[in-house]
């Protein structure tokens, strides 16, 4: 990540952030590292930069979020990253968690569907010297070009687990979905165990903003 003078601001909120993180049963240093480095203000409005460091969902535009941070932590730390994974991110909104995957040096892909935000996310990206594979479109029906990947991880809740991010999945790889109606989702992993088996784990309940597009809700 490039250190501009604008990345090292608000570093003793950034870290008083993460220390919370940590209290609230996140244990992936590099996760918590990673959140430590990226500055959360850099992804939203400059009107709003001084709540980027409250541990709370905030407005984007076009009706979407920036996630929770302790969401974006508890969703990474169940992809398992190592350095070098191939991850796809299903909803790349401010571009926020996409930056956190690159930090942590995975080889990163994110789909937005409203081109306004994959173009500001792009933005964002770029001033902090990240240029992950960025795309607008529909998510729900991955990237196949680039597939398989290591991980999958989707940032808007779905209806039912989306059958083509399943399919892209390397053996050994994590989809990370939140599932339900569009009132609460389950948070979902389910990892591919060999070419034609997989394991579920239903983890807890989140409020995201709703998948839409094939295999989402209808926009
Ligand atoms: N990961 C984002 C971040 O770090 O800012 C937060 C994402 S926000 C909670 C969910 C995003 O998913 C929204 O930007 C929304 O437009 C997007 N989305 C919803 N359905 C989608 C789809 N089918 N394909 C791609 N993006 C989608």
């Amino acid at each position: 990540m490039k250190k501009s003078r604008t990345a090292l601001k608000f570093s003793s909120r950034r870290k008083k952030l993460v220390d919370q993180i940590r209290q609230k049963g996140i244990k992936d240093e590099n996760v918590l590292s990673a959140m430590e480095q990226i500055p959360r203000h850099m992804f939203i409005d400059t009107a709003l930069e001084n709540r980027a460091y409250e541990d709370r969902a905030l407005p984007i535009g076009k009706k979407q979020t920036i996630s929770q941070p302790y969401t974006v932590a508890a969703q990474t730390e169940l992809l398992k990253v190592k350095k070098g994974d191939k991850i796809l991110e299903i909803g790349t909104g401010s571009g926020y968690q996409a930056a956190i995957l690159c930090q942590m040096g995975a080889d990163v892909y994110s789909v937005e569907r409203h081109e306004q935000l994959y173009l500001t996310a792009r933005k964002n990206l770029q001033e902090l010297g990240f240029r992950p594979n960025l795309k607008c479109g529909d998510g729900t029906v991955g990237w196949s070009a680039y597939a398989p990947y290591d991980g999958i991880v989707v940032t808007a809740g779905a209806p039912v687990v989306p059958q083509e991010l399943i399919k892209q999945l390397n053996i050994g790889g994590r989809l990370v979905v939140p599932v339900g109606d569009k009132a609460s989702q389950r948070m979902v992993r389910i990892t591919r165990v060999s070419e034609d088996s997989y394991e579920e784990e239903q983890l807890r309940s989140y409020k995201f903003v709703p998948l839409i597009g094939e295999s989402g809700w209808d926009g």
